[in-house]
Parts: C-alpha cells; structure tokens; sequence
C-alpha cells in the first residue's frame, strides 16, 4: 500500500458507525457460485478498490440513491410528488434526481407504479436481515449451503459485517465471505473469528498492473492471504481472468507460483470476465469500462486452468468474473 491508495476498512471504518444497519444493495436467494450448497448472497455497498471489469457497478457509493429508466417511465409523476424535498424533478419529458437535495430515502422508487426507478440501496436492520436470512434455513441445511456477504467488498462495512456473521453463527449458518483482501489485518482476522470460508480475490500478482486495474496497490492483499492461510482458514482463492489485463503466461504463472507457497495451498476458481454488466453501467448513467475486450476463449481458459494446475493447485472453471 503507498500513500496515495484509499484506506483499507478497518474494525472501525470511517461511515460506519453502526452495527445495527447496513447498506445493501442486492440480496440474491439460492445462488450456487458464491460457496457450497444453497446460499444466500447479500451484497453489500462500498468498495474501496475500483476494478475496471467490475460487475456489480451498483456497489460505488458516490451513485445517486435511485436511477431512473426511461423506457418504463409512463410519465405519471408519482415519483415527484412522493419526494418530501423536492429533489425529484421532472423535465424535459426526463426524471432528474438532484444530489443536493436528495435525502436518499427511496420513496420515489417506492411510489413508481412502472418499476422505472430502481434504488441503488437500501438501509437493512441487522434483526429483519438475520430474520429474512435464517428464512432459507431448510434449503442451506439440505444442501450444505449458507450466507455468503459479497459487494463491493463487504468488509467496507465493519461492524455491520462481522455482528451478521456473529448472529448467522448463533444460529448455526455457514458464512462465507467474498472479499478482495485489502482490509487492515486486524479487521481480517475478527472476520476470520466469524467466517467459515473465505472466497479470496487474486487479481494479479504484478503490483503495477493491479493497481492500474484496481485503483490500489496488491501488496497487504497478498500479505493479508499468507496471514488466513497461515491461521488455517478455509480459502478458495477467486481469480477473474481478465484479456489484455491478468491473462498472460507471466501473470498466471506468478499466482501459481505464489499460490503454491502458501502454507496451505487453496482450490482457485477461474471467473472469466463478461460483458453482462454493460447494460446495468448504462441504467446508472456510467460508460462501461473495458467495452472493446471479449470475454476469454474456451481454449484460453482451459490452458489457464492448465498452467496453474502444474503448480499443485485444484483448479475449476467458474462462470464469472468478480
Ligand atoms: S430518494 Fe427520497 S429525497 Fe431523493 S429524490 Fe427520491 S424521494 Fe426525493
Ligand atoms: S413514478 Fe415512475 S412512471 Fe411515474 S413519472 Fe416517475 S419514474 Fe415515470
């Protein structure tokens, strides 16, 4: 980390004063790609890395609270007379939301009969969201699932984190934890305390590259991956094969490399970058990054998988990249 990277998350992060409340902008019943078995997965908002094939652009907290799609739109006006500030407004035949006035708090979409406002958020009460999860208890014990907290990086969210995993943990859910890793070691290992498997980002091992990709520098990332390794936490190790980016014989082989070192080796998912998340930067009014790359040839998957495999490692071919 240099002078210049945003803060990693802490135990006590900045803008998140409160384990009683989360922000979460997804929360995606019986997923079967972020861990074992049935899962439920809540996404939760914040990140402080900016990956440019980032597919859950809805996690950056400098987007307004709600976006607006002009194809649904009939025009009715209820999103603007719900506004209690007046920073809804209609113009132009458009929906405008101004940030100045905008007090986030959603009843515009609520108030849309077309579903042509859609929240980029919302404030989720630690009880209601451990009540809605254990709903789903039946499905995660008969298939070995549980709760997986993705984002952004969830970890971007301290207090509120690690009392869902203490709570999920009472109750006897499996939690996994989708994370990027850059994170102060100490709010890791509490994570650790609480998280029955961690999905661990690898997005490169050259540092010049991860940052130019991510925004940050790799170097606690991959500290802070010998550290769980090294406590005996259980890890699959999440790289996003990215074109142009992360895919040369080079970067694969320093993973594998690294990979091999640690004190136990973990099973690596390869996520193959995807254009799915175009349409969704469009809905937020943001160009999507990396429009010119195609997503990975079979064959170069395979020959990926291939050289990371031939350092010891158990590799499987997922079906996207985070
Ligand atoms: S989120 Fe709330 S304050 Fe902001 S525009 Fe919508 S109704 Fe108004
Ligand atoms: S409430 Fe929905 S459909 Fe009606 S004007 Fe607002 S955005 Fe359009």
């Amino acid at each position: 980390m240099t002078a210049f990277d945003p803060a990693p998350p802490t135990v006590r992060a900045a803008g998140d004063p409160s384990a009683a409340e989360g922000m979460v902008f997804h929360i995606m019943r019986f997923a079967t790609h972020d861990g074992p078995g049935i899962r439920t997965t809540v996404f939760l908002k914040g990140c402080p890395l900016a990956c440019l094939w980032c597919h859950n652009p809805e996690h950056r907290r400098d987007l307004p609270a709600v976006v607006w799609d002009g194809r649904r739109c009939v025009g009715c006006g209820a999103c603007v007379a719900s506004c209690p500030t007046g920073a809804c407004i209609a113009a132009a035949g458009k929906i405008r939301l101004d940030p100045s006035r905008c007090r986030r708090c959603g009843r515009c979409a609520d108030a849309c009969p077309a579903e042509a406002l859609e929240r980029t958020e919302r404030a989720v009460r630690l009880e209601t969201l451990l009540e809605t999860l254990e709903r789903d208890l039946p499905f995660y014990e008969e298939s070995g699932g549980g709760v997986t907290f993705s984002g952004g990086e969830p970890l971007a969210q301290p207090a509120f984190l690690l009392a869902a995993l203490e709570g999920l943990g009472r109750r006897g859910i499996h939690r996994a934890v989708d994370t990027s890793g850059y994170a102060d070691p100490g709010l890791l290992a509490a994570a650790a305390r609480r998280t029955d498997l961690f999905l661990y980002d690898l997005k490169g091992i050259d540092p010049v590259k991860h940052r130019r990709a991510t925004g940050v520098d790799n170097g606690l990332i991959l500290e802070n991956l010998a550290r769980l390794s090294a406590a005996g936490a259980e890890l699959v190790v999440r790289m996003p094969l990215v074109p142009g980016i992360n895919d040369g014989h080079e970067d694969l082989a320093a993973a594998g490399a690294f990979l091999a070192r640690l004190p136990r080796r973990p099973p690596v998912d390869l996520l193959p970058y995807h254009r799915a998340a175009a349409g969704k930067y469009r809905r937020l009014g943001l160009e999507p990054p990396l429009s010119g790359t195609s997503p990975p040839a079979a064959e170069a998957l395979e020959e990926a998988a291939r050289l990371l495999s031939s350092f010891g490692l158990t590799v499987r071919i997922q079906g996207e990249a985070s």
